[in-house]
């Protein structure tokens, strides 16, 4: 029977691998794909493969160190990530690592995917923040994912790619669709003039519908921008940090963006700018001169 059950994951990695490929989300050999098995072993795809055409005497038993088992292939260079993850959450099975073109544009330009736009991803997935940089195949890289493995499902990683988890190895690629999608339409809504954010009562109601439809999330929502300064004290983040502005006249769409980071309440939440006089920034400028002496 247990040889039943790894001969369908092996079956389900190269099904990932085809699909991810199709997509455009790995380019040449990039990626990597990994399921639990039993025993404390993990199943993953060999380092140096292009993961549109791999075939299933192809993958690589490891235990929960990295140590391989089995397998002709050594495992991927990333698969310390993917330790990572199983290591910090029990409950996940599967690991996907893509490079899907227009998330990992977000990630290289440091914009994380976390304000409320879309019902679904509010509800699903929270937030997608950002992974700090780190060189990839090195230890930089689970600590850097380290941070917000807990809390989150899928992450970007800066300058690299993404990241995502699951209960099962298509839960953990659907999770890179809902990414690379929610990034496409950010894409195309910020180039019509910019997103109009869900409110934060609306958040708040989204967030209850997980428990209605059973959608497992391994963190709540903190929506109010001054409760999520607390995470960001620890080390790791454990709560999904999404942008949404408290509507003042109770719509659930609030029009313009939050610009800059939650929680730093500088800038307003339609217009940032300051529009001053000459005379006025003259005068300005004097006083700061003023000051400097
Ligand atoms: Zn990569």
């Amino acid at each position: 029977m247990a040889d039943r059950a790894e001969a369908q994951l092996r079956a389900e990695i190269v099904e990932v691998g085809r699909r991810l490929y199709a997509r455009g989300y790995t380019a040449s050999n990039d990626g990597n794909i990994s399921v639990r098995l039993d025993g404390g072993r993990l199943l993953m795809t060999p380092k140096s493969v292009c993961k549109g055409f791999m075939a299933v005497e192809m993958m690589c038993i490891t235990d929960l160190d990295g140590k391989k088992i089995a397998g002709d292939r050594d495992p991927s260079s990333e698969m310390q990530m993917h330790l990572e993850v199983y290591r910090q959450r029990p409950e996940v099975n599967a690991v996907v690592h893509a490079h899907p073109p227009i998330a990992t544009g977000f990630a290289v330009a440091g914009i994380p995917l976390d304000r409320a736009v879309l019902a679904e991803v509010v509800t699903t997935l929270g937030s997608v923040p950002i992974a700090e940089y780190a060189t990839p195949s090195t230890k930089e890289l689970p600590e850097a994912v380290r941070k917000y493995v807990k809390a989150h499902d899928g992450m970007l990683l800066a300058n690299h790619g993404a990241l995502t988890m699951g209960g099962d190895l298509f839960g953990a690629y659907y999770k890179m669709e809902t990414i690379e999608h929610f990034a496409k339409i950010s894409l195309v809504a910020r180039l019509l003039g910019g997103e109009r954010l869900l409110s934060r009562d609306e958040v708040t109601r989204l967030e209850g519908l997980r428990g209605k439809y059973g959608i497992a999330s391994p963190a709540p929502i903190c929506a109010d921008p001054a409760a999520s300064l607390a995470p960001l004290i620890g080390d790791a983040i454990d709560c999904q940090i999404v942008q949404s502005p408290v509507s003042t006249t109770g719509e659930r769409l609030v029009p313009g963006s939050t610009d800059g980071a939650a929680g730093q309440g500088v800038r307003g939440p339609v217009d940032g700018e300051i529009r001053l006089t000459y005379s006025e920034l003259t005068a300005l400028i004097e006083d700061a001169v003023r000051n400097l002496r």
